[in-house]
């Protein structure tokens, strides 16, 4: 009970790293976050008492000595392109607002509202992304509107939307992906980019259920694997039709699911019948005997979750991925039911929520609502007294051609760091250079920010209230523990003073203000608020229609979501990736996550205990390939695509084929993206980011 101890605050919220949502007590006092401790587990279903290192000390940033404490505006004599901390001079908000107004209103009177487009970001909440496609489309009037979720599961969704109605996970973590007979995880390095899930599948798998991985690195969760198999990076429908076709013509299918509960069986029996295991062998290096072994488990089992993440997804083939893994297990019957599901392992916090069902997207309204539908836009127009322009906007890596090509000119930018994160970053790095306007609000001075005209200061996940959405579907709270510093303020606030500007009343005092209007517009959000979410400390997972509706702990029980109720089979075609690897480029290169390191490295760098452990970027490569190359193991190379080339250490390591390397996404010095290309799948437009043909050289070597 002294002063000093008075001061510290505590507030249990939800992890502001990856997509499983662990539940904690976070502390904090004078800006600075003390620690983390476990949670109520009635109150971390995800989780219970468990957290992963980024979790537990992953918040050095939030008082980092660089955080944004002022509004930024970009001097007078600064150059073009990005610009350090120099560039800039301090502001007040009210010059910083007004800069912003005139900034894209001279746009739009010159060019109109498509000249302008918004990104958004899934490290925020919910009510914040909300905001953020409402001021898009309501205040500026723009279609062009998306965020990162474009370049994770964005064909995930796709995928899951055809074939069994909504695009995300259909089953729990604890009850389901924790008590399973079975697992097919693939293109997922569960253990480093969702550690606590790991856990949980580990423990399952010591008390007796089956794992089968499929990949092309042998990492962490290959180790407990009952069955590992290596596969060639990019050939994924192969493997998975060839599944299907062996455990339809071994009669391992479920025929009174698919007879009950499914449409189109015979078109997809068609589909996967040349992939024999001889022509999968062929065509993936998967052995046919190992192919058989592992369709045979999975058929067989009594439940079955299949799980995977950007492995499967960030490919030009990325929805037909997700389509076949989605046929692999509606021909098993492993939907409906307990302990069975489609688990996508979604990669942000608030990814799923903010991302995808909150609606900043440029072809969907909030909730996954139809463009097309005039009921849903006579809706949104009820509520905002405008109509929400239904032309399909452009997509994110869309956007950045758009500016180059001389069709977007002003661009405002919450939360997110396309300058590392878009695939070939000198497109992205010459659009911003190229714009006649760009706003970024963010924590830091990030690599984008750099190209701002302002840069507007907002709070981090540990000074605000509001929601996340994880992987399973289950909204939680968000509190705050810490003041922000100086001047920063709440990604919310910022949106209503920036829309009060444009002439909009923007009336919502509080986070669940904004929910209120989620309520009313997104129904599968209908039943979820403040009130219920207090007392529901598990939280709630949608579809929760109305405030009587317990919400949906699992999907499709009853009926998948379609007007029929039922599921479609939706046949995946094979295509081999767009860059293969020849002679001039022989090896192939593959990307992904470190369990240190979060995305663009832009909170995790500024965390000692994590740089202690990965510093900088790197690259695998396999021993043989190292001899072969003549490279030691922490020597720097020089790694070069058809795009681009980077510098990063050498790993000497046998995690892949000697053929295939890895590096981490993390990193601005040695950054992927610069030797990534552009082609996007056609029905997500994900990028291509899995599979790009590099060589790489000693650095001796001219
Ligand atoms: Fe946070 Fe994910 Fe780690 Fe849980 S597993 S503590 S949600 S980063």
């Amino acid at each position: 009970g002294d002063a000093r101890l008075s001061r510290i605050e505590k507030a249990e919220t939800t992890c502001n790293y990856c997509a499983v949502g662990c539940r904690f007590e976070l502390y904090g006092k004078d800006g600075e976050v003390l620690g983390v401790r476990p949670a109520d587990p009635d109150s971390a279903p995800a989780n219970d008492f468990s957290t992963c290192v980024k979790g537990k000390f992953g918040y050095d940033y939030v008082d980092a000595d660089d955080r944004l404490e002022k509004p930024l505006v970009r001097k007078e004599n600064a150059p073009d392109g990005p610009v350090g901390r120099e560039g800039f001079r301090e502001a007040s908000w009210k010059e910083a607002i007004e800069r912003v107004y005139e900034g894209l209103s001279e746009i739009r009177d010159e060019h109109g509202s498509e000249s302008l487009s918004v990104i958004s970001s899934s490290k925020t909440t919910n009510e914040e992304n909300f905001l953020n496609q409402k001021f898009a489309r309501q205040v500026l009037g723009t279609p062009h509107v998306d965020n990162c979720a474009r370049l994770c599961h964005s064909s995930t969704v796709a995928a899951l939307q055809q074939t069994v109605g909504y695009g995300a996970m259909t089953n729990r973590i604890n009850e389901d992906i924790g008590e399973t007979d079975c697992y097919l995880i693939t293109g997922s390095n569960t253990t480093e980019s969702h550690p606590v899930l790991a856990t949980r599948i580990k423990q399952n798998v010591r008390d007796g259920a089956d794992l089968i991985v499929i990949d092309p690195r042998e990492m962490g969760l290959a180790e407990h694997a009952d069955q590992y198999i290596r596969t060639t990076p990019g050939e994924d429908v192969a493997w998975m039709n060839g599944m299907i076709r062996y455990i339809i013509e071994n009669d391992l299918h479920d025929e009174e699911f698919i007879e009950e509960r499914t449409k189109h069986f015979d078109e997809l029996k068609e589909k996967v019948e040349p992939f024999t295991p001889e022509q999968v062998e062929e065509l993936t290096a998967v052995p046919a005997e190992e192919l058989k072994k592992a369709a045979e488990t999975i058929a067989t089992a009594d439940t079955c979750i299949f799980g995977w993440a950007m492995g499967l997804t960030q490919h030009t083939t990325g929805t037909r991925n997700v389509l076949a893994i989605a046929d692999l297990a509606l021909v098993t019957g492993n939907l409906g039911k307990p302990r069975a599901g489609l688990s996508a392992f979604r990669g942000q916090n608030n990814v799923q929520g903010g991302g995808g069902d909150m609606g900043p997207a440029p072809h969907r309204l909030p909730g996954y609502q139809d463009l097309g539908d005039e009921e849903v836009l006579q809706k949104f127009e009820d509520e905002w007294g405008e109509r929400p322009p239904n032309d399909v906007g452009l997509r994110l890596p869309e956007q950045f051609h758009a500016v180059n090509d001389g069709d977007l000119q002003g661009m405002f930018i919450m939360g997110e760091n396309p300058v590392l994160s878009e695939p070939d970053l000198d497109n992205a790095e010459r659009a911003l250079t190229k714009l006649d306007f760009l706003a970024v609000q963010d924590i830091f001075l990030t690599e984008s920010a750099e190209y701002a005209d302002v840069v507007l200061p907002a709070a981090s996940a540990a000074e605000k209230d509001g929601t996340f959405t994880n992987t399973e579907r289950r909204i939680q709270r968000v509190r705050p523990a810490v003041d922000s510093p100086g001047k920063a303020k709440p990604d919310q606030e910022i949106l209503i003073q920036l829309a009060r500007r444009f002439g909009y009343d923007w009336e919502y005092d509080s986070a669940a203000d904004v929910m209120d209007e989620i309520n009313s517009l997104v129904p599968i959000y209908g039943g979820v608020t403040y009130d219920r979410l207090e007392e529901e400390t598990k939280g709630i997972q949608w579809p929760c229609f109305d405030e009587d509706d317990p919400g949906t702990p699992y999907l499709y029980e009853d009926e998948f979501n379609f007007e029929d109720g039922k599921a479609r089979f939706v046949p995946a075609d094979y295509a081999k990736p767009p860059d293969m690897p020849d002679e001039e480029y022989p090896i192939t290169l593959s990307s992904g996550r470190v369990l240190y390191h979060w995305h663009t490295g832009t909170m995790t760098r500024r965390v000692g205990t994590l740089m202690n452990h990965v510093p900088e970027s790197f690259v695998t490569i396999h021993p043989e390939m190292a001899d072969q190359l003549g490279i030691d193991d922490q020597e720097y190379v020089r790694v070069q695509s058809r795009q681009g080339e980077i510098v990063v250490k050498a790993n000497v390591e046998d995690t892949s084929d000697p053929g295939v390397v890895f590096i981490p996404m993390h990193f601005p010095q040695g950054a992927i993206n610069k030797l990534t290309q552009h082609e996007l799948d056609p029905t997500s437009f994900i990028p291509q980011y899995k599979v790009t043909s590099v060589r790489i050289t000693p650095l001796d070597v001219p």
